[in-house]
């Protein structure tokens, strides 16, 4: 071969190895753009103890359920933070579930507990979980009065703080342990620290399930915890006596579909956990956004028309969906539902 045909091949292959090294950079680039920054140890297998079950959501997010109001948690390298407590005689239970589930992913203790609304099966177990923040660290707690500070930290908005603090008759009166001792009172608050790995932010959805409910969004584990506004097992329940309305409902489950992102065609991408019942994703809280709306405006249109509350009652106007929603009883049954949106839109006018 003459040097001029060797030349262009030796060109060739300066060529290949280029595309190859900056295509091999490439993929390696796409590999770390993918890798979390947040340490993602690998999430233990669902835990199953008496009636409560425990297991991995996404990312450092987990879901108990069984004790009460459903619980979500961060679970990792800075420690534990609850969303919700559970019913007060579920705590021991759950601080025993949660122990054995978190070993292997942390060994610091709780942290923080969220309120998102001032209901006993959500708060129930704040004054157990609360104690056990500091026990959790294990050796260095002297069990003297200073001590006391040590706790988990319990975070609310403010107006859970009034009816924990003023309750007016229900429900009964919280032990002072009980009562969140950090409050904000603007329409979001941001958690003051990165907690394992993300940024925790604490919404208010105003005059809604009642006038204190948080939402909480664990922003890079893409997860939504919902309180009361959202449920898969009833009708909401509007409690008027403290603050919500069924207009406040229609904007929660909004601003949660603003918040949430699907990930194709209203499947997978954000999770969302609602105040009781399954996991659930955008397609669910549309669906059930669907529904309050359509009942809200139904019985709007029969005020309208000059209806009594017992008329209403009596139109059947939630028959189509009450085989999936309604309870025989409580304040999630057919008639306390239609009352309170009926109430409520009494109230605004
Ligand atoms: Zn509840």
């Amino acid at each position: 071969m003459s040097r001029k045909t060797l030349q262009p091949s030796k060109r060739f292959i300066w060529l290949f190895a280029s595309v190859g090294l900056v295509a091999g950079l490439g993929i390696v680039g796409a590999a770390s753009a993918q890798r979390p920054a947040y340490p993602a140890p690998a999430a233990p297998e669902a835990l199953s103890v008496g009636p409560i079950r425990l297991f991995p959501v996404q990312g450092n997010v987990y879901m108990l359920t069984g004790a009460g109001g459903n619980i979500v948690l961060s679970i990792g390298t800075n420690g534990i933070l609850f969303v919700d407590s559970g019913a007060a005689e579920m705590a021991d239970q759950v601080l025993s579930a949660v122990r054995q589930f978190s070993r292997p992913l942390t060994r610091n203790p709780i942290r923080y507990i969220i309120s998102t609304s001032a209901d006993t099966d959500h708060v129930g177990g704040n004054v157990k979980i609360g104690a056990a923040g500091r026990t959790f660290t294990g050796g260095n707690v002297a069990g003297d009065i200073d001590d006391a500070a040590q706790g988990a930290a319990i975070i609310a908005h403010d107006n859970v703080v009034l009816r924990m603090t003023a309750p007016t008759g229900k429900p009964a009166p919280f032990p002072f342990a009980a009562v969140p001792n950090d409050s904000y009172t603007s329409e979001d608050m941001k958690l003051s620290e990165f907690f394992n790995g993300e940024g925790i932010r604490m919404i208010h959805t105003p005059a809604a399930h009642t006038d204190g409910d948080t939402m909480v969004h664990f922003t890079k584990s893409d997860v939504l915890a919902t309180g009361d506004v959202f449920l898969t097992t009833n009708y909401p329940f509007i409690d008027i006596e403290r603050g919500g309305s069924v207009n406040g409902v229609v904007n929660a489950l909004n601003r949660t579909l603003n918040l949430a992102i699907d990930e194709f065609r209203m499947e997978g991408g954000t999770l969302i956990v609602p105040g009781h019942g399954r996991l659930c994703d955008v397609a669910d809280v549309a669906y059930y956004r669907d529904m309050v709306t359509i009942i809200r405006d139904r019985v709007a249109i029969a005020m309208k028309k000059g209806m009594t509350l017992d008329q209403v009652k009596a139109a059947g106007l939630t028959k189509d969906y009450d085989g999936r929603w309604s309870a025989e009883t409580g304040p999630s049954s057919t008639n306390t539902f239609v009352e309170s949106v009926y109430n409520s839109l009494k109230l605004k006018k």
